[in-house]
Order: C-alpha cells, then sequence, then structure tokens
C-alpha cells in the first residue's frame, strides 16, 4: 500500500516536469505572489479572535495591553458554582488567565461570608482574548471581569433567564447620583472584598457609586483609592488584576494616585464636560479596526496554538485542577515594536481627555455599554 503511494508520486512528479511549460511557471509565479501577501494582517483581529470557540493550550501567560493584547492558557469559569452564576452564556466570554478566574471563585466565597448570596459573573475575556465583536474595549488579555452589583437569588436562573435577565441600574442617568431605593451596605462590603486583593490593581464603577462609597465609608479608607470612577459600569463593577507572573510580555498599567480619589477628579465627574455628547459619535472604535499587526506579535502564536479537545478539558474548578493539559508554552516571535496602545479615547465624549489630572487617562477605557 504505502510502495504503491509512493509508485503514483513518482509517477506524479515525472508527470509535472513533462508538463512545465511557461504558462504553467507564470502560474505558479502568481500563486507564489498570493502566499506571500500578508493576507491575515489585513483580517481584522476582532473577527479572528472572536471566531475562536476554545483556548490556546499553552501555558498560561498575558500579552500586551488590557486594550490591545490577547492570552495563552485560559481557562473558563463553570457556568455555575457554589456562590456564582454565570450570565449572558452564549456570548462565550467566560475565560480568563487562571490567577483571574481563580480570585472570581475566591471573590464568590468571600462575598458569601460577608452576607451576599453569590456572584452573577458577566463578561470576562473570549477564550484567547483579543479585541472583541461587540463590547468592551478592554477585556483582552484575560485579566479583567464584569461583575454585576445584583446578587444571586435564592433560586438558580435558568440559561434563558442568564441570557434575557434585564439587569438593574444602581445609577439615576440624570443626576448621576446612586439610586438611595437600592444601594445597600452589601454592596459597599462586596467593592471592599474585592478590593482587599493584592492581584486587584482597579475596580471600574460609575461616578455616582464612588461618591456613595465616598460620602459613607468609615475608619478604613484605603481601598477607595483601587476604586475608579468610569462611564458606565452602572449594573454591574470591572474587576483588573495586575500582570501575573510568567507573563513577560503583558503592560502594565500605570500605578494609581495616592489617596483615596475623593477629590476634584470625583467631582470633575458631576459637571456637565463628561457627559457632553461625542463630537463622533460614529467614528470607528479602535478595537473594530485592530488587525492582527495592531496587536503584540506573540498573539499570532496564540491565534494558531492548539486548542483543547472540549471546553470542559479547560474548565477549572476550585484550583485543585485544571482539566487542559498544559504542554510547552507558546513561544512568541522575538521582541518587535510595541504597536502604540490607541485605548477606546476615541469612543468617548469630546472632552473625556480634556483634563489631564483625571483618574483614567493612560489606562484602558471600557465602553459604557447602555442596556446590556
Ligand atoms: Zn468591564
Amino acid at each position: 500500500m504505502i510502495r504503491l503511494e509512493f509508485a503514483e508520486g513518482y509517477r506524479f512528479m515525472q508527470m509535472l516536469q513533462r508538463s512545465w511549460t511557461p504558462l504553467m511557471a507564470a502560474a505558479f509565479a502568481v500563486l507564489a505572489g498570493l502566499a506571500a501577501q500578508p493576507a491575515a494582517a489585513e483580517e481584522l483581529a476582532k473577527d479572528l479572535f472572536g471566531a475562536k470557540k476554545l483556548p490556546a493550550v499553552a501555558a498560561p501567560q498575558s500579552i500586551g495591553f488590557y486594550s490591545t493584547g490577547c492570552f495563552a492558557g485560559g481557562v473558563a469559569i463553570p457556568m455555575d458554582g457554589p456562590y456564582w452564576e454565570v450570565m449572558r452564556p452564549s456570548r462565550n466570554r467566560r475565560w480568563g488567565h487562571p490567577a483571574m478566574i481563580g480570585l472570581i471563585e475566591k471573590l464568590s466565597r468571600d462575598a458569601a461570608a460577608d452576607g451576599w448570596r453569590g456572584l452573577l459573573v458577566g463578561d470576562i475575556s473570549q477564550p484567547r482574548g483579543g479585541p472583541m465583536l461587540t463590547g468592551h474595549a478592554s477585556h483582552q488579555i484575560g485579566l479583567d471581569a464584569d461583575i454585576w452589583l445584583t446578587p444571586m437569588s435564592d433560586k438558580r436562573l435558568s440559561p434563558n433567564q442568564r441570557e434575557k435577565m434585564s439587569a438593574t441600574l444602581l445609577v439615576d442617568e440624570k443626576t448621576h447620583l446612586v439610586k438611595e431605593a437600592l444601594w445597600t451596605p452589601q454592596h459597599a462590603l462586596l467593592l471592599k472584598r474585592a478590593a482587599s486583593y493584592k492581584e486587584v490593581e482597579r475596580i471600574l464603577v460609575n461616578p455616582g457609586i464612588k461618591k456613595k462609597l465616598c460620602d459613607t465609608v468609615k475608619g478604613d479608607r484605603a481601598w477607595l483609592r483601587k476604586i475608579r470612577p468610569f462611564w458606565g459600569h452602572d449594573y454591574h463593577f470591572h474587576m483588573r488584576v495586575g500582570c501575573q507572573p510568567g507573563s513577560p510580555d503583558c503592560k502594565r498599567q500605570e500605578v494609581t494616585a495616592p489617596g483615596d480619589g475623593c477629590d476634584q477628579s470625583l467631582a470633575w465627574w458631576f459637571t456637565d464636560e463628561p457627559w457632553r455628547p461625542a463630537k463622533n459619535p460614529d467614528k470607528p472604535k479602535a478595537r473594530e479596526m485592530m488587525t492582527m499587526a495592531s496587536l503584540p506579535r506573540g498573539c499570532q502564536a496564540v491565534l494558531d496554538a492548539p486548542a483543547p479537545s472540549s471546553a470542559e478539558a479547560a474548565t477549572y474548578y476550585g484550583g485543585a485542577s485544571i482539566a487542559a493539559s498544559a504542554p510547552a508554552a507558546v513561544q512568541p516571535p522575538v521582541a518587535a515594536p510595541e504597536p502604540a496602545i490607541t485605548d477606546g479615547a476615541g469612543a468617548l465624549p469630546a472632552s473625556a481627555n480634556a483634563f489631564a489630572a483625571t483618574p483614567e487617562i493612560g489606562i484602558p477605557l471600557p465602553r459604557p455599554r447602555p442596556g446590556n
């Protein structure tokens, strides 16, 4: 059998040689030219990463920045845990760096002990991170997670409810102040607990929520430094973890300014300026235009890496066992110059960068997502 195939292959080669004409040579030249074109570089990164249903099997590694990157070795948080439920599961954004997934599970337990029934887990990342087809500017390196500011109810949500249940907005859209009837001390406790972890570098909340904490937190206020006001984030908070060991190409964000942030940088949010309509509301956002050339070089290897056999095989159960085998790390090519970080600034109200002293300059800018 093998010999026969070999013989046929040999005959095929002979035939090729006999029919080698200038015409074929020309055709080969055209094909070679096509292959040399960087077709993949032209494709949008959000389409390439958005199409990946499973993570890159490799040692865990975040590559690039929160708003310009990807990650390998991602694991999924299970749909259900004793103290959490995954929301909007059809989006397939329950993936993160194992440190992030472990931390969400820990937060769910600690918060339950504090009196918060359980977490409704929103978007984390796509299986291999990268820019998304819809939504966030950040969440690209497996180190950002959205947690709803509504606790689990005593009855498990059905898959349909997880897709459809509308979120409760805790902030009045006109005054930008917290709705007093909805705010509870447990909300403050949950945010304090999340901020207590050394891995967590920032927590983004609506300015109204930051103000509420500024006005009411007594005693230890050091943790308020991590709580950063930002657009949106009125039904969920956004927990951001710092670069983890084993990620030499993870780009750190700026250190937050000292102090509790209950100062003029917060007062700015209660002026008209941050809320003026954008001058160019239809201008494409950075994540919508990124190609592979916009991302760090290592992200191509992440895109090309093998997948585990199933999502279940890469689901993280309580830190004790990660089902996915972790063979050799994805080898990113030799370092290339980092692309400029473009953030989502173009998507923000025109005035967003007017005050250099505002807290979020220089960090990735998650877009407000009205209605979800
Ligand atoms: Zn977020």
